[in-house]
């Protein structure tokens, strides 16, 4: 090939994938590869100047413009920055700035690994806010701006200004978001930049509000700071929310440094971050370092490598999903990655492992996609020895060795067995876990414990707990208080929505958002189960495979039997319209300890809900109330140790109120 094919090669990879990036917020190869590929181009057209375009990826800035949005104009051009991946490259781009300016010294900031923000302020008043964009037009996202608390809606002066910034979604929201997309089944986001990406651009910002976005400010415009450590007290001192892990560095030695201590702290930070910016700090050097068409000389980004870990894989085992499908995961030599100790990450399915020629035995590397999920991203070909076995994907359940189906076009194979014992497990669970009928204390353990003494098979035979009373308070580890807590919440459950219900069902492709929708529609039980395909299906955002798996569902006796067994257990099924009130314990983590003398704790649970707060079981760092009940147990204790606010039955009682 060619250095001309080859740069139009690279320009087309480029091109989609900067398209699946900035416009989809999907991206299919890791920012490393793009990275890589990035280079790679700026290599080939240093080498031949003639082959360079003007629309080469190596001159653009960000992605394109969603029409969804209004366009707005930048007052000046929103840069991106160049690229270091070695302190070999930061001496050289030292060498650069002190040759133009050499009394240069530098700021060090941490690269939040967010999309930036441009924020616009008349007489105090915050009138705009927006992305980014092609880095001259970006998109008005000033609703979905608004819906971040720390991002003030006015100045305590009434300046007229700009500053600019990253918006962030914090890990801890990632990952709740990402756990409830896949419990909705729907595409994860591949880390915390994508989702924060995604969810600043939606047009519904009641969506964007629930995303738990943040920002931190970096760049105040026009400003007479003769440094950009002192422009970035300012704006603190402006009310801004900056981030104080920065460094005014006088040598590189000094910029090593807090690279290396930075590179340690990360895993412990809140959010992501994927580089250190390294600024001259000096802002009247600046015009004289100069800038190119798409990033400032004066600055550069020092992208942290990505930290993957070689070890054996030792086996491939396969799990059984509630829905029966079958789920290869691999099994390696305990690696400590990014501060934890892992051991086993998902393979997907047999075409994946195929994809990638993983065999048993192999050296692989393995990292944390979007810093959360363990992930195998490819075997050392090179290190592969005589005992590597190649993956063969089984063919009978491994729980109840039924012969498993692959249906036409899907990717996965099921165990179609409906008394197979590790889908029925998996749906107890899913039943009872918190997304989806949230039975108070019948977590994981609980259920496997109950199903293997024979008390629960079917998700109807939770409700028939109580019968067996005498002989549950017998149970290793059990007794009377925790059998009388869990047939409590077992009783307080009957009141939980419809919508929770069908979800907890466990119907292929019914997540919780669906569930609402279909429940929305129908109103009860009886409309659902006799709901045809094409009314279905006619439902804005129900598509086909929705309807066809929840006709198929309720076509089947044994789920009928199921849904009737459950009516006779009185529990709801007409939907009612969830209302939140939004009052003092609205977002608030809170925990019961002891009884209340006024009501149950289930009744407790659901007025705390019901304002938009949650009740869990037990106290951590990060619960904001403890509810003090007649009797505390060690609760109490530990809420009391950790500083947590301790509120009195009377005082709740006057908060509810509120
Ligand atoms: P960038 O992310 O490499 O760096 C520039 C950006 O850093 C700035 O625009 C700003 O938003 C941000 N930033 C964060 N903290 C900052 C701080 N303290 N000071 C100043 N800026 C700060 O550049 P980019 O143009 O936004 O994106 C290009 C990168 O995106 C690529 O290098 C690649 O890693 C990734 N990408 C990946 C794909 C993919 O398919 N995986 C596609 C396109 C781009």
């Amino acid at each position: 090939m060619n250095a001309l094919e080859r740069i139009n090669e690279l320009k087309e990879i480029l091109n989609q994938a900067s398209y699946e990036y900035y416009v989809l917020d999907q991206p299919t190869i890791e920012d490393y590869e793009y990275d890589r590929y990035m280079e790679e181009l700026i290599r080939l057209e240093n080498e031949h100047p003639d082959l360079k375009t003007a629309d080469s990826p190596t001159n653009k800035i960000g992605g394109e413009v969603l029409t969804k949005f209004e366009k707005v104009v930048h007052t000046s051009k929103m840069m991106s920055l160049s690229d270091a991946f070695s302190f070999d490259e930061l001496k050289e781009f030292d060498a650069r700035v002190k040759k133009e300016a050499p009394t240069a010294t530098y700021c060090c900031e941490l690269k939040i690994d967010g999309l930036s923000v441009a924020l616009r302020y008349e007489n105090g008043v915050l009138t705009l806010g927006a992305t980014r964009g092609n880095g001259e037009i970006g998109e008005n996202i000033t609703n979905n701006v608004k819906t971040i608390k720390s991002i003030p809606l006015s100045l305590k002066g009434n300046e007229t200004l700009e500053v600019r910034g990253e918006i962030f979604m914090p890990k801890k929201s990632f990952h709740a978001l990402n756990e409830e997309r896949a419990l909705n089944e729907e595409e994860l986001f591949a880390n915390c930049r994508n989702a924060a990406a995604g969810s600043i651009r939606q047009l519904d910002s009641k969506i964007a509000a629930k995303r738990n976005l943040d920002a931190f400010l970096y760049y105040l415009l026009d400003d007479t700071s003769s440094t950009q450590k002192d422009a970035l007290e300012a704006m603190r001192k402006l009310g801004f929310k900056v981030n104080t892990l920065y460094r005014h560095c006088q040598t590189m030695e000094d910029v090593f440094s807090y690279i290396n201590e930075m590179a340690e702290v990360r895993p412990t930070l809140p959010y992501d971050i994927d580089g250190i910016v390294i600024k001259v700090n000096e802002k009247n050097l600046y015009s004289i370092i100069g800038e190119t068409v798409k990033y400032p000389k004066w600055a550069i980004a020092y992208k942290f490598p990505p930290e993957e870990v070689k070890t054996k894989l030792l086996n491939i085992t396969f799990q059984v999903g509630r829905s029966g499908v079958i789920t290869p995961v691999a099994n390696f030599k305990p690696v400590f990655v990014q501060g934890s100790l892992i051991s086993k990450a998902t393979l997907h399915n047999e075409d994946y492992i195929l994809a990638k020629d993983i065999h048993i035995n192999d050296t692989v590397l393995i990292r944390k996609a979007g810093d959360v999920i363990p992930e195998v991203v490819r075997p050392i070909q090179e290190d592969r020895t005589a005992d590597a076995v190649p993956f063969q994907m089984i063919e009978v359940c491994p729980c109840c060795h039924t012969k498993l189906v692959r249906k036409p076009g899907e990717a996965d194979y099921f165990c179609m067995n409906p008394d197979c014992s590790e889908k029925q497990v998996n749906r107890l669970i899913h039943f009872a876990s918190k997304p989806a009928y949230n039975i108070d204390s019948l977590g994981d353990k609980l259920v496997l414990q109950l199903f293997e003494a024979g008390f629960l098979k079917t998700i109807a035979d939770v409700f028939k707990l109580k019968d067996h009373y005498e002989e549950l308070i017998t149970l290793p580890g059990l007794g009377v208080k925790s059998i009388d807590h869990l047939l409590e919440a077992i009783e307080g459950s009957k009141k939980n929505n419809l919508n929770q219900l069908l979800f907890g069902l466990g119907i292929k492709h019914c997540g919780a958002k669906i569930s609402t929708l279909i429940c929305k529609n129908f109103k009860t039980m009886d409309r659902i189960m006799n709901a045809t395909y094409e009314e279905l299906a006619n439902i804005n955002d129900i598509g086909e495979a929705i309807a066809y798996e929840l006709t198929e569902f309720m076509k089947q006796e044994e789920n009928r039997d199921l849904i009737e067994e459950l009516k006779g257990a009185d529990l709801t099924m007409e939907y009612q319209m969830a209302e939140i009130h939004e009052n003092y314990f609205t977002n608030k983590k809170c925990v019961l300890t002891g009884t209340l003398d006024s009501m149950g704790r289930s009744e407790a649970k659901k007025i705390i809900e019901g304002f938009g707060g949650s009740l869990s079981e037990s106290v951590s760092a990060k619960t904001d109330i403890l509810i003090l009940g007649a009797n505390p147990g060690s609760k109490y204790d530990k809420a009391k140790k950790l500083g947590i606010y301790i509120m009195e039955e009377q005082e709740f009682l006057s908060k509810i109120k509120e």
